[in-house]
Order: C-alpha cells, then structure tokens, then sequence
C-alpha cells in the first residue's frame, strides 16, 4: 500500500475513527493520497497532565511526496487543531472554506508559519479538483459556521464525506443545510458514506439552535445578579444567543478569552456581521457559581464560590459574559487568561 494502484480507492483513518477527536482521515488512488482534516483531542482524567493529543501521522510523513492536499471541512479544533504542529511533517496545500481559513490564519500567526502554510479558500458549495480526486463541498449545519460535507470523485465513483453534523433547520447563523445537492449525491450514488456525528447512534432529535435562543431569554431574565455563561468558542451562533438574551435583559454582555475573541473576529473577517465584538474582559476575576460545565473543558477549571469547597483561583480561559460590574468589584475572582482553548466534544 506505498503508493495506491490506478485501480483501487483506499480509505484509511489515522485518527477520528472509532473515537472523539484527532481527526485524520487519508484517501488514496492512482499514486497519489489526499488527507481529509488534521485534528487534535483533548486529555481527560485518566490522562492527567495531558491537554492535547494529536494523530500519528508518520505513515503519510513517509509518503508525504504523494500527499496532494490538506481538505478541512470546518474549523472545530478536532478537525483543523493539529495544523500548526503537524504541518511542517507534511507540507501540502491546505484547503478551507473562508472561516475555517481565517480561524487557521490566526493559529498560524500564532505559531510563525502564516508565511509558509499555502491556504487556499474554497466558497460554500465550490467544486475544486485536486488531482486525482474531484470535490465538491457540501453546506451542513452543525455547531460551527460552515461546515462542510465533502464529494469525493474518482472513476471509480464517490464517497460521501460528512464531516461532523446536525441537520438544524434553525441554526440562527450561517447557511441552512443543502438539502438539494445531499439528494442529488444521493440520487447520483455514493459507494461509501464515511460519517462523524456525535451521538448519531441516540434515537430523537437534538433540538435547534433558535430553541435554545428562546429558552435562555426567558432564563436570564429570572436572574438578579451577575450571570457567567460558558461555551464552545467556536459556536458563534450560541454567543450570539448569549449576547442577545443578555440585552434583552438590560445587561451588558462582556466577552472573556482569546479564543472566544479569535473566533468572533474570524467571523467578523467573513462577514457573518450579526456578530458584533462587545466589550472584552481581561484580566480580571470573577466569582462563578452554578453548573459546571464537562470536565475537560476548561472552563471546569474556573474557581468555583461558595458552596462548592474553596480551592485556589486557576489560570484559565472561558467563555465568560455577564453583566459588566467596575473593575473594582471586590467579588471578582475569575481570571480570563491567554490559556490554550480546550473543549468537550462538540454536540
Ligand atoms: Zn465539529
């Protein structure tokens, strides 16, 4: 298998299959491979000390000549997060949509390869070739903005590459799923559907972004004091839910974390300009109490008041909005840092 014969169609998944995260995903045909998101996991407590977890990608390192592109089909770290460490192992072109490369664009400054990583931008719904494969992008919805299913065309005929997903016919932001071109796919026939949807095995419906837009309106608004929210970074929709709710309830909402901001101005950047970029919160503390969220989130690691025990305030990064208070306030205690961003699993 060094080098895919014009007469076979490989898959073979480095990371992502059968498991949460470090999604790396390799297709191979006619000598050539192309790989499919490069993505990271994050640690939990069997794993202490442990934040982030990468695939092995020695295999396609060792035949990196071949590989002739890097295809992202959204911006979620399990899916774009190993980028900045594993590309120079690798160095392909590197295929996006225009969020997901302004996300990456802001991960490379980061990590001084802006200059060195060839991004190419492809629109909602594009169809590019890189050959030998033909693809053609997929508008879903999920929990992110522009997430993509992938065609993949070769003589052979397709597969049908999801991506993560979550048919929402109100996401609130960004496009609908497109319904039309999944029936045309479908019609056309696929032979194979390699598929990566959280839960997708749990019977019902997972609900609607615009559902939890109305239920947190009407819960702010029972709410007297200070309201600390946390969140994915990346699901704009819901800050957005966020902010919204907050100004309905004559609140100001304060936006907390690099990630947070990173996301919120790649947005901005792809004119998705319902988001509007409120005042930040740096460097100060805030009291948290109330649920907290999974435990490998970093949010879990804000310094919980009382009742819960007492324990020293940590480092961390959160998405925090709450009603702005002076800077003086002697009940803030959470510190919003420049700490990586981590996260569960997205739903
Ligand atoms: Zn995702």
């Amino acid at each position: 298998m060094t080098v895919p014969s014009d007469d076979e169609l490989l898959f073979l998944a480095l990371g992502g299959a059968g498991e949460i995260g470090m999604n790396l995903n390799l297709y191979g045909h006619a000598g050539k491979w192309l790989m499919v998101d490069l993505g990271i996991a994050f640690g939990d407590d069997s794993m202490p000390g442990v934040e982030v977890i990468m695939p092995d990608p020695a295999f396609i390192e060792e035949r990196r000549e071949n590989l002739v592109g890097i295809v992202l089909t959204h911006a979620h770290e399990d899916h774009l997060g190993a980028v900045p460490d594993l590309w120079p192992r690798l160095r392909a072109p590197v295929y996006a949509t225009p969020f997901a490369a302004s996300v990456l664009r802001r991960k490379l400054i980061e990590a001084g390869l802006i200059d060195a990583v060839p991004i190419k931008e492809i629109p909602l719904g594009g169809k590019f070739r890189i050959a030998p494969f033909d693809l053609e992008l997929i508008t879903m919805t999920h929990s992110i903005l522009e997430p993509n299913a992938l065609a993949i065309r070769t003589r052979f005929g397709t597969v049908f590459h999801t991506g993560d997903w979550k048919i929402d016919p109100e996401p609130l932001l960004g496009e609908l799923t497109d319904e039309a071109r999944l029936k045309t796919i479908g019609e056309e026939g696929a032979l194979a559907m390699v598929c990566d949807s959280t839960n997708v095995f749990v019977e019902g419906e997972a609900g609607s972004e615009a559902t939890v837009r109305a239920n947190l309106e009407k819960l702010v608004k029972t709410r007297k004091s200070r309201i600390a929210v946390t969140c994915f970074a990346s699901n704009l929709a819901r800050v957005e839910s966020i902010a919204k709710a907050a100004v309905a309830a004559g609140r100001h909402p304060v936006l907390a974390g690099r990630a947070l901001q990173r996301m919120v101005d790649a947005a901005q950047e792809c004119g998705y300009s319902s988001i509007s970029r409120p005042a930040s919160m740096n460097a100060r503390r805030v009291t948290c109490r109330g649920t907290r969220p999974c435990s490998s989130a970093l949010g879990a690691r804000v310094s919980p008041a009382p009742p819960w025990p007492s324990s020293p305030t940590t480092t961390t990064e959160t998405s925090c909005w709450s009603r702005a208070t002076p800077r003086s306030s002697p009940r803030a205690s959470f510190r919003a840092t420049s700490a990586r961003s981590a996260g569960c699993r997205t739903p």
